[in-house]
C-alpha cells in the first residue's frame, strides 16, 4: 500500500508559513506592505513583548469588501496579478495571495476591513487557521489586522524566537527599510503602547531619512545625484568617504520601491570608495533604484528579500558610476607638500597631557616638511627625527633607513593599551558632564547598552538608563572630553554592535576600550618635533607597537639597500 498521502489542508498552510513568517519583523513586512498595495496614505504599527503577544497594523487603503476578506485568507488568493505574464512584470509588493493565509494559520488573527463609501465594514475571527467567526462591523474605512499570539499552535517555531528585545529590534529594523522605501506614506511605529517615531508622508527622501535615522546620521550623507544609464535609474544618499561601519545593516536598497538584499550592489559601492574606508568597513546607503520590472526577477525568495537580475553587470556599472559621482564632487585639491628648511628650536616643557594627546590638531594646508639634526636613542631603538609629512605621518631616520610612523594607528595603539590598563583596574578616568545629556538610541543598541553598563563604566562612560530606549551620560572617558557625549556613545554602540559582544567581561570591555581610542584617536596633527619624539617613545614603550588596535601598521620601513635600489645605485 502506498505510502504518500496529501496533508490536511490546515497542516499544508502551517508548513507553507515557515517559508512566508520566520518571525514577527516578517509579519510586519508582510502587513505593511499589503497597506501600500492597497493605496494607504497612513500606516500605524503597533507591537507588544517583541511582536509575540501583538502586531497590529492599521491602514487607510482601499479596503475590502465582505467576499474579499474571506477570499484574501485562501491560499493563493491574490487581486494582483492574474497571469503567468503578470508574474514576470511585478508592480506591486505582493503577489503570491499567500501572507494572509500563513500568518492566520499561525497566530489568533482578526481583520476588521471596510471599503470608503460601504455602509458597514467586515470583522474576520481566525485561530491557527480555523475560521472563528464574520461579522459585520462599524470599523473605519481602511483595514486593520491584528495578530495576537504568533506561534501559539507552534510551540516548536516559537521556541525559535529571539529574547523581546532582539524581536523587537528586528521590527524597528524593518519598519526603518518600509518607511525609507516609501516616504510618500505617513507612518508611525508604536512598542507597548510606546510611540517610537512618526514619519510623516514626504516628497524629499532626505527628509524622511532624518525623520526615521536622526539629523546626525543625515549628516554623515552625501547626494547621490540620479543618474540613467541602460534603463537603471539611480539616486539617493551613501555615506561620506571615512563613515561607515562593519556590517551592511544600513545599508538600504530599494529596487522599485522594494526593499531588497541585493550583492550587486553592495560590491561596487565599496568599490567607489576606494582607499576612503578603512578595511573591514562598509559605507551607509540608502539607495533607489528604478528599473523596468521586466530587468529582474522577485519570484526567487520565499520573503522577497532578494531577487534574480538579468542583467547584474549593469546594475553594477550603474552603481559604481553614481557613487563615484558623488564622491568625485567632494575631492578637494591635493595638499601642496614643500621642504622648508626650519631653525630648530629647543623641544618644549614636557605636558602633563599624553603624548597622544598633546599633538594639535592640522590646521594648516601647507605641511612644512621639517628638517630636524640629532640622533636620539629611545628605548634602545637609534633613530633621528626627520619631520612631519603631510599632517599625518612622522618621517625617522633609523639605524636601518627611512622609518614613517601613521600618527593616527599610532596614537590608537597607545590610547588602547592605555585605557585597557587602566579600565581593567577599575581607574580609567572619566569626566562629568556640566549637564548630563539624555540620548535615544535604536532598539537594538539601547539593548547592548544596557547589557554593558559595566563595562562602559569601566572604561569611564558613566551611563544611565533613562527610561524606554533613552540613556542618561554623566560622564565620558577623559580622553573623549570635549566630544558630543551622545555621537560618542553612538559611535560606541556601533563598534559594540558589529562584535556582538554581549554582557560584561573582558572581550566586551575589549571592544568598548577599541572603539573609545578609535573616536579619541589623532586624525592628524602639526608636526612639532617634541611631542612626535614622546609619541614615538609611548609607541615603542607598548606591548604591541607594530599594528594599531584593528590591526593596521603603525609603522613602515625603508632600508637603505631598498632606497638604493629605488634610485638605481
Ligand atoms: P498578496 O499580497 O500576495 O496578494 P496576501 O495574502 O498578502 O497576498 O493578500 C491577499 C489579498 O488580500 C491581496 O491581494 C489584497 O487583495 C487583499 N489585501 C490584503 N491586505 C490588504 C489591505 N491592507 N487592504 C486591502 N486589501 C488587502
Ligand atoms: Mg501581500
Amino acid at each position: 500500500m502506498g505510502k504518500i498521502r496529501l496533508l490536511a489542508d490546515e497542516i499544508a498552510s502551517q508548513v507553507a508559513a515557515g517559508e512566508v513568517v520566520e518571525r514577527p519583523a516578517s509579519v510586519v513586512k508582510e502587513l505593511v506592505e499589503n497597506s501600500v498595495d492597497a493605496g494607504a496614505r497612513r500606516i500605524s504599527v503597533e507591537f507588544a513583548r517583541g511582536g509575540a503577544r501583538l502586531v497590529r497594523v492599521v491602514d487607510d487603503g482601499c479596503g475590502m469588501d465582505r467576499e474579499d476578506a474571506l477570499m484574501s485568507l485562501e491560499r493563493h488568493a491574490t487581486s494582483k496579478i492574474r497571469t503567468a505574464q503578470d508574474l514576470a512584470a511585478v508592480a506591486t509588493m505582493g503577489f503570491r495571495g499567500e501572507a494572509l493565509p500563513s500568518i492566520a494559520s499561525v497566530s489568533r488573527f482578526t481583520m476588521r476591513t471596510r471599503q470608503a463609501g460601504a455602509d458597514s465594514g467586515t470583522e474576520v475571527r481566525v485561530a491557527g487557521g480555523r475560521l472563528e467567526g464574520v461579522e459585520e462591523s462599524g470599523c473605519a474605512p481602511g483595514t486593520e489586522i491584528e495578530v495576537e499570539s504568533i506561534f501559539f499552535n507552534l510551540p516548536a517555531r516559537k521556541k525559535f524566537l529571539r529574547g523581546e528585545e532582539t524581536e523587537s529590534a528586528r521590527i524597528v529594523h524593518q519598519m526603518q527599510s518600509l518607511a525609507l522605501a516609501h516616504p510618500g506614506v505617513s507612518m508611525t511605529l508604536a512598542r507597548d503602547g510606546r510611540r517610537l517615531w512618526q514619519a510623516p508622508s514626504t516628497d524629499d527622501p532626505g527628509v524622511r531619512i532624518r525623520d526615521l535615522l536622526g539629523a546626525d546620521f543625515f549628516a554623515r550623507l552625501l547626494a547621490v545625484d540620479e543618474v540613467e544609464a541602460n534603463g537603471i535609474r539611480i539616486g539617493g544618499f551613501i555615506s561620506k568617504p571615512g563613515e561607515g561601519r562593519p556590517d551592511r545593516e544600513l545599508q538600504f536598497v530599494v529596487l522599485n520601491g522594494r526593499v531588497v538584499h541585493c550583492p550587486a550592489v553592495f560590491q561596487p559601492l565599496r568599490e567607489a570608495y576606494a582607499e576612503g574606508l578603512p578595511k573591514g568597513r562598509n559605507p551607509l546607503a540608502v539607495l533607489r533604484i528604478e528599473m523596468d520590472p521586466l530587468a529582474f526577477d522577485c519570484n526567487v525568495h520565499p520573503a522577497k528579500r532578494e531577487v534574480r537580475l538579468h542583467r547584474p553587470d549593469l546594475v553594477r556599472q550603474a552603481v559604481y558610476a553614481a557613487a563615484r559621482g558623488a564622491l568625485e564632487k567632494l575631492r578637494k585639491p591635493a595638499v601642496p607638500v614643500r621642504r622648508v628648511e626650519v631653525e630648530r628650536e629647543s623641544p618644549p616643557a614636557p605636558t602633563p597631557q599624553p603624548a597622544a594627546m598633546a599633538l594639535a590638531p592640522a590646521a594648516q594646508r601647507e605641511i612644512p616638511v621639517v628638517v630636524a639634526p640629532q640622533p636620539a636613542q629611545e628605548n634602545g631603538i637609534d633613530f633621528r627625527m626627520v619631520g612631519g609629512l603631510g599632517g599625518k605621518w612622522i618621517l625617522m631616520e633609523g639605524d636601518d633607513g627611512l622609518v614613517i610612523v601613521d600618527v593616527r594607528a599610532a596614537s590608537e595603539r597607545i590610547l588602547f593599551e592605555r585605557l585597557r590598563r587602566e579600565s581593567a583596574s577599575g581607574s580609567a578616568p572619566s569626566q562629568r558632564l556640566l549637564l548630563p545629556e539624555v540620548v535615544e538610541l535604536a532598539a537594538k543598541d539601547a539593548v547592548w547598552i544596557s547589557e554593558n553598563l559595566e563595562p562602559l563604566r569601566a572604561a569611564g562612560f558613566v551611563v544611565e538608563p533613562f527610561g524606554g530606549t533613552s540613556f542618561k551620560i554623566e560622564a565620558l572617558p577623559a580622553c573623549l572630553a570635549g566630544r558630543g557625549a551622545a555621537g560618542a556613545l553612538l559611535d560606541v554602540c556601533e563598534t559594540l554592535r558589529a562584535t556582538g559582544l554581549l554582557g560584561a567581561g573582558q572581550p566586551a570591555l575589549d571592544a568598548l576600550v577599541r572603539s573609545v581610542s578609535r573616536i579619541a584617536a589623532l586624525n592628524g596633527f602639526d608636526y612639532e618635533e617634541g611631542a612626535a619624539r614622546r609619541l614615538v617613545r609611548e609607541l615603542l614603550a607598548c606591548e604591541l607597537p607594530y599594528a594599531c588596535p584593528q590591526g593596521r601598521p603603525t609603522m613602515i620601513q625603508w632600508s637603505r639597500p631598498e632606497l638604493d635600489r629605488k634610485f638605481g645605485r
